[in-house]
């Protein structure tokens, strides 16, 4: 049997009787990071990052939760588990599982560049490392983050000139949080849909420093927004919503906007590829860098990453999982708000 193995359930540890990002209700499940398709309710107890604990603790609620800081070693039955920085979010990790001298890396989803809130992402040598390739196509090719930082900030201005808010479409969780290191520096007035509210509360209760935003509540006046900055997650410019900040312009922060048409099909003025995922490169980086002799490829474009790897002399198979594009968090939260801000 191997050390991981991959069931209906998720990736299992036999040995150490545990699960990692399991997709169905487990006794004992090892997290890597707090997006909904990693981190799923109905487990008995959860083991994460303490960065991880206080976001896994919004979505799935109260429960038995064990945290543990980056490079700590846990027994559990007899197989070493610690986590290491993943890059992709906050509180985000690789879990690392040894048992025999043997030793495996599930890595969850995960980013090279450090964005100075994530994490730096740690390369851990292992025999076995299990990858994600979410953005796993050669187009994917990302900018530093200064460079995109400054075309968010020209573009701020551009609209304020032209006499519109700014509406940023981003993931409640990772994205939104990424774009507070940068819009500040703008100087102007900072809205969150409550959704972001959420997770800004529960990460700056938990102690990690969150620069100051305003919630876009009903009797907000619809003057205080004009020029300004709203942040809002994914579908919220598809909604009524969107309607209370006209005029208005929309940029779409993902790493799908590398490829223009996607822009236009999402109906954005602008699109800023600002991922939280490894690109191409960063992904044959951090899987040369592991040294592993065996790789399985998980979600994303699988079959093109495992390929290019076998014809590149690394051992390398697909998997298939339930992980995919992260939904976006909280869904319903996010209905529920939207309706109650329209009733004004
Ligand atoms: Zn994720
Ligand atoms: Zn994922």
């Amino acid at each position: 049997m191997p050390l991981i193995e991959f069931t209906d359930k998720g990736l299992y540890c036999r040995t150490g009787q545990f699960y990692i990002d399991p997709w169905k209700p487990v006794d004992k499940a090892i997290i890597t990071h707090a997006h909904s398709d990693h981190a799923r309710p109905g487990s008995k107890s959860y083991l994460c990052h303490t960065q991880c604990e206080p976001l896994l603790r919004l979505r799935l609620g109260d429960n038995r939760y064990q945290t543990v800081e980056w490079e700590e070693s846990v027994l559990i039955n007899g197989v070493a588990v610690s986590l290491h920085p993943a890059g992709h979010m906050i509180g985000s990790s690789q879990v690392r599982v040894e048992c025999n001298g043997e030793v495996w890396v599930i890595s969850g989803d995960y980013k090279i560049e450090d964005d100075g809130l994530s994490g730096k992402f740690e390369p851990v040598r292992c025999n076995t490392f299990v990858t994600e390739s979410t953005f796993g196509l050669p187009v994917y090719n990302w900018k530093p983050q200064h460079e995109i930082f400054q075309n968010i900030k020209d573009w701020v201005c551009k609209n304020k000139e032209a006499g519109k808010t700014s509406v940023f479409i981003a993931y409640s969780l990772g994205k939104a949080q990424r774009l507070l290191q940068c819009l500040p520096e703008t100087g102007l007035p900072i809205f969150v849909h409550g959704a972001i509210w959420n997770a800004h509360e529960a990460i700056t209760r938990s102690g990690f420093p969150l620069p100051a935003v305003n919630r876009v509540s009903y009797d907000t006046p619809k003057e205080s927004y004009l020029g300004n900055i709203v942040i809002a997650p994914s579908g919220a410019e598809a909604s009524p919503w969107i309607k209370k900040f006209v005029p208005y312009a929309v940029g779409i922060c993902s790493g799908w906007m590398q490829v223009r048409g996607n822009v236009r099909r999402r109906n954005a003025d602008a699109g800023f590829a600002l991922s939280d995922h490894a690109d191409w490169k960063g992904l044959l980086q951090a899987i040369k860098e592991t040294g592993a002799q065996k790789v399985f490829v998980t979600h994303g474009f699988q079959s093109v990453l495992a390929r290019y790897l076998n014809e590149t002399g690394i051992e390398a198979a697909e998997v298939k999982t339930e992980f995919g594009n992260e939904i976006e968090e909280n869904s319903e939260a996010i209905a529920k708000e939207q309706e109650q801000t329209n009733n004004q």
